[in-house]
């Protein structure tokens, strides 16, 4: 490829030496790397502005589970300097300020076109080159194009009927609008209680006139223990930094809480229930990925955590029937997303709060003024669904993108998503996936999982760019490679048993994005595997890629 630009201004100009999609964590970063490497680059970002996951999702209570300061970037080196966290776990304003700010330091907006959603692309075989268009009318043609869409970002809402229906103010948590929502003294119903929802339901409770919580599955939710950071906690970290970027990228998903090797059977059952109580007392993910190893493989450890995870909800859930309706039944710890909380089972307490469970009382429909449930109507000003995404492939399969041949990617995937190491899809030439199935990107603590990926991107871009490379394809016998070692890999552990969004199982049957075969959607190893194996495709001429020169 030859670094192209067929026109003149900055406003005009619609080709490109490469489109990224996406302007959160990964796009953001992306576009800084290839800049640097004196490449025209373009940025499509559907939102008003950068930071993506932070853009989007500004409902009440959203904040990070991961410790504020190892999710940020490690490029951006003057502001780990002079940017001070003001909690442990930041709340998404901060987050959004953060990111927001990288833009300015570094220049970044002006490469961006906002408001600009990617509706379909469609790879030209003779000229090499994807056109791009978008929802403004603009087109735009590139040689390459690296989507950073993320793995959380296509939102989806129930199936139910007479959704549309409903009088009162309705919301998706992950589409909440900017402007001031006001909950205080009015009846809310939320229908979802993952990692979202039981953020939200905490926040809600505390002003709501009345809350109703439909619950479908109870989740092993667990202390987030968030607190206020001082200058001294600040000035000691910031001591800290470069060992821990360093650290961060040999834990499993590049969190500061890693699995520890000694397993709950090299304990009597008396320490056992004081290292529990020691990891209980930790912040976020210390009562997760902090936990002894094998809880994440065998049944038997993770019955014991469990068993004591029961107990912590009966003491905290005054009513023992409400207790029991919170508590799982039907999954491990940590095959589902864990969330982490903040007072959440006492709002089941409260006189305001009423606790549904989907299993029990399905709701029959929405109606204009409430739901109708199988025992009687509930009245509400406001519907909030936390009901999550279509995660890891979601965003890209609501493009219409077609490669070689008219085949979409849609069609690709039909029967669940195969990628080659989860950046490039057979059929699909020169588009690389910088988080979507498979990969390790923006999957685990999102900038610590993208940065290496995307770095590892930027060497092949060079590359591509440096030897006038025309085109890179995914080898057909590579992705099927892969994307059983993927599908092996997930299958033998404890999350095969589990009904969860990393399957897939999470849409509706009749919803046509499902899936024609249960496939898991993310990655199983650790992060420096992965990226060790991307490292080594580099090293050897990257093998598994068909390559024209
Ligand atoms: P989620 O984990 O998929 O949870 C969605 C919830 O909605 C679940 O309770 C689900 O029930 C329920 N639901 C889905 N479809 C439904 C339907 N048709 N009827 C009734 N209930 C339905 O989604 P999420 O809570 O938005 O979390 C998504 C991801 O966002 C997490 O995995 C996490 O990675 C991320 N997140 C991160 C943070 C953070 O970093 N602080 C905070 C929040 C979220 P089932 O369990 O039965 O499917």
């Amino acid at each position: 490829m030859t670094a192209t630009e067929t026109a003149t201004t900055a406003t005009e100009k619609t080709t490109f030496d490469v489109l990224v999609i996406g302007a959160g964590i990964s796009g953001m970063y992306q576009l800084h790397l290839l800049r640097e490497e004196g490449l025209s680059v373009r940025v499509l970002e559907a939102g008003s502005d950068v930071g993506g996951t932070w853009h989007w999702n500004r409902y009440p209570g959203a904040r990070l589970d991961s410790e504020s300061y190892s999710y940020q970037y490690a490029f951006a080196t003057d502001m780990l300097e002079d940017w001070d966290w003001s909690e442990l776990f930041a709340g998404q304003p901060e987050l959004e300020r953060y990111y927001q700010t990288v833009a300015d330091r570094y220049d970044l907006r002006r490469d961006i076109e906002f408001d600009t959603r990617v509706t379909a692309m469609a790879f030209d075989e003779q000229a090499n080159t994807w056109t791009v268009t978008t929802d403004t009318g603009k087109t735009f043609v590139a040689p390459l194009v690296i989507t950073c869409t993320g793995v959380l970002s296509a939102p989806i809402y129930p199936h139910i009927p007479g959704i549309d229906r409903f009088k009162g103010e309705r919301y998706h948590t992950a589409l909440w609008p900017a402007e001031t929502v006001t909950l205080e003294n009015k009846k809310v119903i939320v229908i979802g209680t993952g990692a979202t929802g039981i953020q939200a339901i905490t926040e809600v409770a505390k002003t709501a006139g009345h809350l109703t919580v439909f619950q479908r599955t109870a989740n092993w939710a667990v202390p987030l223990r968030n607190q206020a950071m001082t200058p001294e906690r600040m000035a000691e970290i910031r001591a800290g930094y470069p060992d821990m970027f360093e650290n961060l990228q040999h834990t499993f998903s590049g969190f500061l809480h890693d699995w520890d090797p000694v397993p709950t059977t090299a304990y009597t059952p008396e320490e056992l229930q004081e290292r529990f109580q020691q990891a209980w007392n930790g912040p976020g993910f210390a009562k997760w990925m902090g936990l002894p190893n094998d809880i994440a493989s065998s049944a038997e450890a993770n019955q014991k955590w469990c068993d004591f995870l029961v107990e912590r909800i009966r003491e905290r859930v005054t009513d023992p029937a409400t207790a029991a309706l919170l508590t799982p039944n039907d999954h491990y710890f940590g095959t589902k997303r864990v969330p982490c909380e903040s007072g959440y089972y006492e709002v089941f307490n409260q006189d305001n709060v009423d606790l549904i469970s989907l299993k029990q009382n399905p709701i029959l429909e929405i109606t204009e003024t409430g739901v109708r449930t199988e025992t009687g109507d509930i009245d509400a000003d406001v519907i909030i669904f936390a009901t999550g995404f279509e995660a890891f492939s979601g965003a890209l399969k609501r493009i219409d993108i077609t490669g070689v041949g008219g085949i979409t990617l849609e069609q690709a995937w039909s029967d669940g998503p195969v990628t080659y190491l989860g950046v490039q899809v057979a059929g699909f030439p020169n588009l690389f996936i910088m988080g979507g199935p498979h990969g390790k990107g923006g999957h685990g603590n999102g900038p610590r999982c993208a940065e290496k990926v995307q770095e590892w991107m930027t060497d092949f871009a060079k590359h591509i760019f440096d030897e006038s490379i025309v085109r890179v394809e995914a080898d057909p016998a590579a992705q099927r490679e892969w994307s059983d070692e993927v599908q092996e890999r997930a299958m033998k552990g404890l999350m095969a048993q589990t009904k969860s969004a990393f399957f897939g199982d999470n849409l509706a049957d009749d919803d046509p994005a499902k899936p024609r075969k249960r496939t898991y959607l993310a990655y199983v190893g650790a992060l420096d595997e992965y990226v060790d194996r991307l490292k080594n495709l580099t090293k050897n001429g990257y093998p598994g890629f068909v390559i024209t020169s």
